[in-house]
């Protein structure tokens, strides 16, 4: 049988990065609102029942992962990571906050999203940093494989900056901003979440997986969603999703919203007929290099563990290769982690990512099962000009790791270019590349549906009233950033536009 429960004005399907925003201000604003979340909710940063490793921002967690997966452009076999638990992916992630290139969100108005220029986002950047604690790492927090990079970097030329968390921001290295509070990731359900839980009008439903929206004439009505195996329904006057770039469109596919044909294909009624839901598919595609590490860079990081905090990643270097549409659209960033196999304890990584990807896949459903996950073709580097991007990166990383200050920690190779003649080179980075966790644009933002938008700048999905998306997938395209921080302002942003949506 299925359970119905109470009326909200809100549902925020997915309590992740963006939705614990967007439910928190809601409620803050004085709405009821209930987020249903298809992973744990383990309470209040105070409530002690966090996992040690969702908490510790020192390495990325590996639990609570959706298990998406899909195929490189060598057709390697590649994992898609993505969290399943209320805080979403900033529960999980590097906690890297740049926030990118103010041409970038330029671009996104000039597209057509009016309110979305830099200079409209600069006071929902301000609040996000705010409340996510923001902050970047001091020089006396930097531990000695991430100084000398640093170091080296600056060694080839590339100036020491302070502007990673600067929207006007140019070429340059330096500590990252992250939003890391004593060791803590502090992820948006402790931001925002923490300071309504004990609201009256707040209910989160945890472990429940939405199927679908359930739409009449039109218009939303609410969400059906699977709890302990058994159905439930939720109604209320207003469906936001915040799904994420792979979950969103799921959701919407399964709802009877997109490309007919293919709905037809698995017997889903079709709502609106919207092509874009699953197409404009993006991330960063990164190539890495890593190495076994050397004695002294394992004696060097023992010593400042048994003084210092020490996480694995802490720096980024922000260069441009000659396919650069702006300042730069290369970010490297690069880290050290434990591995027993190496004599040094540690593998060190010195990874190339392309912040400004040509290529564009698709996600499909294989099933309107929600159990089943999509099909998730990225298409990385179909454009050739992002491999040869990634070439530039890599050969500038080359450079970089012979210089003293970097090598004397790096040793044996353990994943490098053979070969750096171009074509060889090209099939290197193909079948060895790998991503940043970034997907977007999955739920274009944009005013015509003919041209692939899914939702118009107010996040309203077109032609469906009472249903709105807010999160990585309304991304008409990747700013040359972190997304975590741009995601966390579209919460922001779409939360200010169902609170007062202006004239007309
Ligand atoms: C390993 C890793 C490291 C990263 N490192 C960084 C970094 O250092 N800096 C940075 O800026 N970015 C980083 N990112 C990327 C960044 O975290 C994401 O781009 C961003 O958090 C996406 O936010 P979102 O709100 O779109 O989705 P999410 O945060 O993924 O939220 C989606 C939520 O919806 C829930 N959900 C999905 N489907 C359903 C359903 N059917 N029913 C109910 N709930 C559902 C999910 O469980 C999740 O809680 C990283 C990502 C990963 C995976």
């Amino acid at each position: 049988m299925t359970e119905r429960t109470g009326y909200s004005d809100v549902i925020v399907v997915g309590g992740g990065t963006a939705g614990a925003i967007v439910a928190a201000r809601l409620v803050e604003a004085g709405l009821r609102v209930t987020v249903i979340e298809a992973g744990p909710d383990y309470g209040s940063y105070r409530s002690g029942i966090w996992p040690a490793e969702l908490v510790d921002a020192r390495a990325l967690p590996v639990t609570h992962d959706w298990g998406y997966g899909g195929r490189g452009a060598g057709g390697q076999q590649l994992a898609f990571e993505r969290a399943r638990v209320i805080g979403g992916c900033s529960a999980h992630n590097g906690c890297a906050q740049l926030p990118g290139w103010h041409g970038d969100y330029d671009a996104w108005a000039a597209s057509g999203c009016p309110g979305w220029s830099a200079e409209d986002l600069r006071l929902c950047f301000a609040r996000s940093k705010e409340r996510l604690r923001v902050r970047a790492f001091a020089p006396d927090e930097i531990q000695p494989f991430q100084r000398g990079f640093l170091d080296a970097a600056v060694a080839v030329g590339v100036p020491l900056t302070d502007d990673l968390d600067d929207l006007d921001g140019e070429v340059g290295c330096g500590a990252e901003p992250v939003n890391v509070v004593d060791g803590v990731r502090w992820n948006t359900a402790f931001a925002y979440l923490d300071l309504v839980r004990d609201n009256n009008g707040f209910t989160i439903v945890a472990d429940a997986v939405v199927d679908r929206v359930l739409i009449a004439n039109g218009l939303a009505l609410g969400v059906r969603a699977v709890k302990d195996g058994h159905p439930l329904e939720l109604r209320a006057d207003l469906v936001v999703l915040s799904a994420g770039a792979y979950g969103t469109p799921e959701i919407l596919l399964r709802s009877g919203i997109g490309p007919a044909a293919d709905l037809r294909e698995h017997g889903i009624e079709v709502h609106a007929d919207l092509t874009g839901v699953g197409a404009n598919l993006h991330d960063h595609p990164a190539s890495q290099l890593e190495f076994a590490g050397t004695e002294r860079l394992g004696k060097e990081l023992d010593l400042f563990a048994r003084t210092r905090w020490l996480p694995e990643e802490q720096t980024i270097a922000k260069i441009a290769s000659p396919m650069a549409n702006g300042p730069f659209d290369l970010h490297v960033y690069p880290w050290v982690e434990p591995d027993e196999a190496q004599p040094s304890g540690w593998r060190c990584v010195v990874p190339v990512g392309l912040l400004t990807p040509r290529s564009r896949g698709r996600l499909r459903l294989r099933s309107a099962d929600p159990a089943v996950r999509a099909d998730v073709d990225h298409a990385y580097l179909a454009e050739p000009r992002d491999a040869a991007a990634l070439a530039y990166g890599v050969r500038w990383a080359l450079h970089v790791i012979r210089r003293p200050e970097i090598a004397e920690y790096l040793g044996s190779p353990l994943r490098f270019p053979p070969d750096l003649h171009d074509d060889a080179l090209d099939s290197w980075i193909r079948s060895t590349h790998a991503h940043i966790w970034h997907p977007a644009g999955t739920c274009r933002m944009g005013p015509e549906p003919a041209q692939g938008a899914v939702v118009d700048p107010h996040g309203r999905v077109h032609g469906v009233g009472g249903l709105r998306v807010a999160d990585a997938s309304v991304l008409p395209s990747l700013p040359r950033s972190t997304p975590a921080l741009p995601v966390a302002v579209i919460g922001e942003r779409m939360t200010d536009l169902i609170l007062d949506p202006g004239p007309g």
